[in-house]
């Protein structure tokens, strides 16, 4: 990313996207052509030309001296890791899927076990290179001209520009991580662990470097913590017959301890995309033998989703035992920590959904980032929950259960993510999530409308 130059030579990669940008004709949409995805939300068939990203997927340099490293906009964190972690190095928030985007993370909101100390993947953002709706590449920093599209970028879904480039600080890293499981019978005290790792950054006297938690039930619980070490010694392996969060459970009062390499602790969701690969049978042993080691990955799970909604199959499954099809309730919410365990027990007496994902974070930066307004110092946890619930009975409205989920979230000063089903209406999801900062930046950088609204990606299913 050399900004010295008057004009800064394009790389293959850009020319190709600027290329396809403009082969479409003025006036027509324009839309990512990706391999990959992880968003939820189903899209509306469409006839929007995809452009090329296909020259955008690399790690162009990392920088051990510096700390930093550039990164092409559609480069999956799981090629980043494979650039980084040789060097002692990591991103400073890793989500937890391989094949989440470095854009995709920034301008959808990744979040992972570090964030409680390292806010959220566009805080360690330096700079960037956008593809605006103008069809030019400008390039976005803190204090620069661009800097409200910086600002601005966050929360933004591809509605005001492509990032094509990135430059990311990275921190040292060890080549292991040791965790704990602390078990909790009681909410209240997990969120009071929390406040305390959060403060202190340790957690009865051990350093914690990591934390994230899992609710089984009221009275199952836990927090993993995790530090960064760098002991030899018998590491789990969880790509195998035995599956990651079913480690995490014990009976006495201790915490169980265990020993993953570095890069198995950032990937140990992504194997059986949390627990959510059970639905497919993954983890049932007798299966679990013949699935392919190299199909237990999230992103064969996401296709094999998707392969259902286009066909129907669980639907017709559901319509030929007299049921409407099953209500898709997959979520993740940032709440104030002062709330969490009310809305956990609110969660836990209304949807039947388990286990639930913990995830505490506080912003790195001072400042509000416009389209996502978390406080800053203030302290949230991320609450992600995925799974289907039964569909309306006579009378119901479509979508009850999110519907209710989006009530309490912002009765209890939350905020929710926009990868999946939302139901806001305008007036609303204006006031949630920065409309009028929108409006601004949507006529700054996409005034032609090349890209969908935000409210339309998010809601309407454009
Ligand atoms: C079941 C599930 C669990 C999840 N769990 C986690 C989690 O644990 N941790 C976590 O961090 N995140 C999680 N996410 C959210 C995920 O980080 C976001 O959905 C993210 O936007 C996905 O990035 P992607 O690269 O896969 O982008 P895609 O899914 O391909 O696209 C997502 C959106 O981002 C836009 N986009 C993609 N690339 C760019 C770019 N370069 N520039 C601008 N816009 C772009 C697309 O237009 C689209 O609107 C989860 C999502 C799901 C569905």
């Amino acid at each position: 990313m050399d900004r010295t130059g008057p004009a800064r030579v394009r790389t293959v990669g850009e020319r190709r996207l600027l290329e396809s940008f403009a082969a479409v004709p003025p006036g027509e949409r324009v839309r990512l052509a990706k391999r990959t995805s992880n968003l939820f939300r189903a899209r509306e068939g469409t006839s929007t030309r995809g452009l090329d990203t296909s020259g955008l997927t690399g790690v162009r340099v990392v920088d051990a001296g510096t700390l930093t490293a550039d990164v092409d906009g559609m480069c999956t964190y799981e090629d980043l890791v494979a650039a980084t972690l040789p060097l002692g190095l990591a991103p400073l928030v890793v989500p937890q899927l391989r094949t989440i985007t470095v854009g995709g993370a920034v301008t959808g909101l990744g979040i992972e076990s570090t964030s409680f100390r390292n806010g959220l993947p566009h805080e360690s953002v330096l700079e960037m290179d956008v593809l605006t709706g103008a069809g030019e590449i400008v390039t976005a920093t803190a204090d620069n001209e661009h800097a409200d599209l910086f600002r601005g970028f966050p929360n933004s879904y591809g509605s005001l520009g492509y990032a094509t480039c990135l430059r990311i600080e990275l921190e040292r890293v060890g080549t292991c991580v040791e965790v704990r499981h602390v078990r909790f019978h009681d909410l209240d005290a997990l969120c009071a662990a929390i406040a305390e790792v959060v403060a202190t950054r340790s957690h009865e006297g051990e350093e914690v470097d990591h934390v994230d938690g899992v609710v089984f039930s009221r009275d199952e619980a836990y927090l993993t913590l995790g530090r960064h070490s760098d002991r030899t010694g018998p590491t789990s392996d969880y790509t195998g017959q035995q599956v990651y969060y079913r480690s995490i459970q014990h009976d006495g009062p201790s915490p169980r301890r265990d020993l993953l390499t570095t890069h198995d602790y950032l990937w140990r969701w992504d194997t059986d995309w949390f627990w959510c690969s059970r639905a497919f049978g993954a983890q049932d042993p007798r299966v679990r033998r013949w699935w392919p080691r190299r199909w237990r990955r999230s992103s064969v799970y996401w296709r094999l989703v998707a392969a259902d909604r286009r066909v129907g199959f669980s639907d017709r499954l559901e319509a030929r035992r007299g049921n409407p099809p099953r209500e898709r309730v997959v979520q993740d919410v940032e709440i104030p920590l002062g709330q969490t365990a009310a809305f956990l027990h609110w969660f836990l007496d209304e949807v039947p959904i388990e286990p639930i994902w913990l995830c505490p974070l506080r912003l790195r930066d001072h400042q509000r980032w416009p389209l996502y307004p978390l406080e800053p110092g203030r302290t949230y946890v991320n609450v992600g929950f995925w799974s289907t619930v039964p569909g309306p009975g006579p009378g119901e409205e479509l979508g009850a259960t999110n519907r209710a989920i989006e009530r309490r979230v912002d009765e209890v000063g939350g905020h929710k993510s926009l990868y999946s089903d939302s139901y806001y209406s305008r007036s609303d999801f204006d006031a949630l999530y920065g409309g009028d900062a929108y409006a601004v930046l949507k006529a700054t950088y996409d005034p032609d409308g090349r890209f969908p609204h935000l409210y339309d990606k998010a809601v309407r299913h454009a």
